[in-house]
């Protein structure tokens, strides 16, 4: 069989062998060989050699709580043992997927009341799409089909969800976007602001969806999709003046708004939720990933009143066989559980993100590093070899912060790099000593590759 307890040489081989990594080039990966990561507690995972890597990334952005919480593990097992599954189409329901909507039902701001479950964030991008067509259609407006999203925006990688998404590399392998899906700019002062302050360019882009509206006509437009704040698009932490004038665009022209907090849910960004830290008032709200703290893959889609009660009129052909799965939903409500009773969201407040924050934007002192954003834990900085003229490096874009990100990876820190900007995302649990340890690492991984670049 093959364990833990092989030879890392040995898993290895046999991963390169036989698994194919996804948003990987395998070919490079299995010569240089993938970690082995082989158990997790707090903030650390430890790899197959048994070193403790500390996981500034929460995963995929995904394990808010931390990392080995037996009492998620002992829910899963309690509802394995009970209704490892059932379903929830047609006539059918179970106690999980009842308490975990209710649950929702109370947590989510505004009129969030109905919730459509999915095992993921793109399943539930994917039932999006459908939804606001479908609900205009209902409201015999069936050419509202139009749904506007943003360049470089991550909304999954189904073909739905990655028609939402503004990454040309996704729609590289042709038929992408399906119709009807447009994309506006980002709002990305730091790349993208030129001359103008932050509030001045938040606005300009805002009023990029507004013009779009016009050019293609209201009663074409179905909904706008974005995430509160950019995650896979590099942390694109958005001027104040941007989501104000999202909000009073789509009131005006009747465009249903759908924030996608598949990243910024559960505690991310100060609050429970983006849309709280932001002002926004949501339609539909995507979530997945902090759902469960990743440990159990289940995500979905929580809907106003309105629009639930449009959707109650007809029926709507779409679902998962693991729509509202019991396991994963029983795992959800005791991650959320956990969540309120530990008042992890108070703790990202009142201690974790103000002294990530000071830390993290003491990070511009490094002469490599431009811009340093943060919003709760979700942080980013953007890497130039001239910060006065916010100058791109002339190698290929990525490279920089590419070489950074194995730099960290080797000091047993993890951060992502997109582009040349290199982000953080760490465990909302994580405590002050993890954080100092955490800018230690990240500090001396920004020194060496200071150096390693201008050798
Ligand atoms: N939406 C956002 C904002 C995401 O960041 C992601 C994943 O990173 C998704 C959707 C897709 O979620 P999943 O990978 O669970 O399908």
């Amino acid at each position: 069989a093959i364990t833990n307890h092989m030879p890392t040489e040995e898993l290895q081989r046999l991963d390169a062998a036989h698994h194919m990594h996804p948003f990987t080039a395998n070919g490079p990966l299995s010569k240089k060989g993938a970690r082995v990561i082989t158990r997790a507690k707090g903030v650390y995972l430890t790899d197959s050699d048994g070193e403790q890597i500390l996981d500034a990334m929460s995963g995929l952005w995904c394990v808010n709580i931390g990392y080995g919480r037996d009492e998620l593990a002992e829910a899963a097992a309690r509802q394995m043992k009970e209704l490892p599954y059932y379903n929830t189409f047609f006539q059918t329901t179970h106690v999980p997927a009842i308490a975990l909507a209710d649950k929702l039902a109370q947590l989510a701001p505004g009129d969030l009341n109905h919730v459509f479950f999915a095992a993921g964030g793109s399943e539930a991008n994917d039932t999006n799409i459908r939804m606001v067509r479908t609900y205009w259609a209902a409201k015999g407006k069936p050419d509202k089909k139009v749904i506007i999203s943003r360049k470089n925006a991550y909304h999954g990688s189904s073909m739905g969800s990655a028609s939402l998404g503004g990454m040309g590399y996704m729609h590289a392998q042709g038929g992408l976007p399906i119709p009807d899906i447009h994309h506006i700019n980002q709002p990305n002062w730091w790349a993208e602001g030129g001359d103008m302050t932050p509030e001045e360019f938040g606005l300009a882009r805002a009023r990029e969806l507004e013009e779009a509206i016009l050019e293609m006509g209201e009663d074409r437009v179905a909904a706008f999709i974005g995430e509160p704040i950019q995650g896979a698009g590099g942390v694109i932490i958005p001027p104040e003046t941007y989501w104000p004038e999202i909000q009073r665009i789509c009131d005006k022209y009747e465009i249903l708004l759908i924030a996608d907090e598949v990243i910024t849910g559960f505690g991310r960004t100060g609050n429970l939720f983006g849309s709280q830290t932001f002002g926004i008032r949501p339609d539909i709200m995507t979530i997945a990933k902090g759902l469960s703290s990743g440990y159990a893959p289940i995500g979905g889609s929580i809907v106003s009143d309105e629009v639930a009660a449009v959707m109650a009129e007809v029926e709507f052909s779409h679902g998962y066989t693991y729509s509202g799965h019991p396991v994963a939903a029983a795992v959800a409500l005791e991650n959320l559980r956990l969540i309120e009773e530990e008042k992890m969201v108070e703790h990202v407040r009142d201690t974790a993100a103000p002294l990530v924050r000071e830390h993290w934007l003491k990070l511009t002192e490094h002469e490599m590093v431009g811009e340093a954003v943060i919003t709760g834990l979700m942080a980013s900085i953007a890497l130039t070899p001239d910060k006065s003229t916010r100058a791109k490096f002339a190698s290929d874009p990525g490279t920089v912060g590419s070489i950074c990100r194995d730099i960290c990876f080797s000091n047993n820190v993890i951060m992502r790099h997109i582009g040349d900007r290199l982000v953080i995302a760490p465990p909302i649990t994580i405590t002050p000593p993890d954080i100092e340890e955490m800018f230690t690492r990240i500090n001396r991984s920004l020194e060496q590759a200071a150096s390693a670049i201008k050798d």
